[in-house]
């Protein structure tokens, strides 16, 4: 088990903080709120998707790849770290991004070509099937491919949470935290799997809630089973003999909105208070919609007074410089 996650390289920074939210802890008046500044893992601007490319990439180079091939939104998050990474370690790059290229470069998507990307665009599909397709091309070009799934959910990637929930539980001992709920944004769901896995490997005690941020329809459903599936898998990796089924997942699917990206009152608000009370950036898809429904389930006295709650921050604020600015502003 532990030869497997330690079969890392080095990207993010690590330990990531954990922060109390005093001033929101008390405007709020529920819970103690802490955060866990997995926004700052480092690698150009950082976010989650760091920790699942030490896996990926170590694997990567044991199968002397040279070129990383990915899918993704136009703002992705996990293109841009894996652009990073790609330029880092001297791979090509190409991201396969849903939609038509904008009139203007902004957020992830600048920050893509600057890193050195290969962007192509499609109306159609970005699943694991089309990037298949992808690396097809690319071998006839002599081109050794390695494919990273959307999001970078897979089995692989999603040991960087297993790492993740032993670095919490360490973290925990030291400063004798107790931490009753994890809330943090769920899509592609190699986060959650790994942290649902790395709980029961450090039998974590607490309810992990993944507040669900999109539906894919190209997952298994219902989206539990999905989550499931990847645990399992990813527990194979690590020779972990246990299971998993749909009931170990909390997912918590009332902050949909209307779909993915589409910002509502409930990130406006998320940002607009994050940032006012303690100088902590939020991004408007991710960050912004789950950290909305963490305020929700405090106001609705679901997390109670004498709990402790930790937000897992999982990145994105690139994505804040594609958006009109005046939208997450209040006063202006
Ligand atoms: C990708 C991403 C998530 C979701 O993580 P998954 O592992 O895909 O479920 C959450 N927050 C941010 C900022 C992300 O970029």
């Amino acid at each position: 088990m532990a030869i497997i996650l330690n079969q890392k390289i080095q990207l993010a920074f690590l330990p990531t903080p954990i922060e109390t939210l005093n001033r929101l802890t008390t405007y709020l008046d529920g819970p103690t709120l802490l955060v866990k500044r997995d926004d700052q893992t480092g690698l150009a601007f950082g976010g989650n998707k760091t920790r699942k490319l030490e896996y990926l990439l170590a694997d990567a180079l044991e199968q002397n790849a040279d070129t990383l091939v990915t899918s993704g939104a136009i703002q992705s998050n996990h293109c841009r770290q894996t652009a990073a990474v790609a330029a880092k370690l001297g791979f090509s790059c190409e991201l396969l991004l849903k939609g038509k290229i904008p009139q203007t470069l902004n957020g992830n998507l600048f920050l893509n070509y600057l890193l050195g990307a290969n962007v192509r665009w499609t109306d159609d599909d970005i699943s694991i099937n089309a990037l298949i397709n992808l690396t097809d091309q690319l071998k006839q070009q002599n081109k050794k491919p390695y494919i990273i799934p959307l999001g970078g959910s897979n089995p692989i990637g999603s040991l960087g949470y297993v790492n993740a929930m032993i670095e919490l539980n360490r973290q925990m001992k030291e400063t004798g935290l107790n931490i009753d709920h994890i809330v943090f944004a769920t899509c592609s769901g190699g986060t959650h799997a790994g942290l649902v896995v790395g709980a029961r490997l450090t039998n974590f005690k607490g309810i992990i809630h993944g507040i669900q941020i999109a539906k894919l329809d190209f997952l298994p459903s219902p989206y539990e089973k999905h989550l499931a599936n990847l645990a399992n898998e990813t527990a194979k990796l690590i020779n972990l003999d246990t299971s998993f089924s749909e009931s170990d997942f909390t997912v918590n699917a009332n902050y949909l909105g209307n779909g993915y990206a589409v910002i509502t009152q409930t990130e406006k608000n998320a940002i607009d208070l994050m940032a006012k009370k303690e100088g902590i950036l939020l991004d408007p898809v991710y960050s912004g919609r789950a950290f909305g429904g963490l305020i929700d389930l405090v106001n609705k006295k679901i997390f109670k007074k004498n709990e402790t709650v930790l937000f897992w921050h999982t990145g994105g604020q690139p994505a804040l410089f594609a958006y009109p600015n005046s939208n997450f502003i209040s006063g202006f």
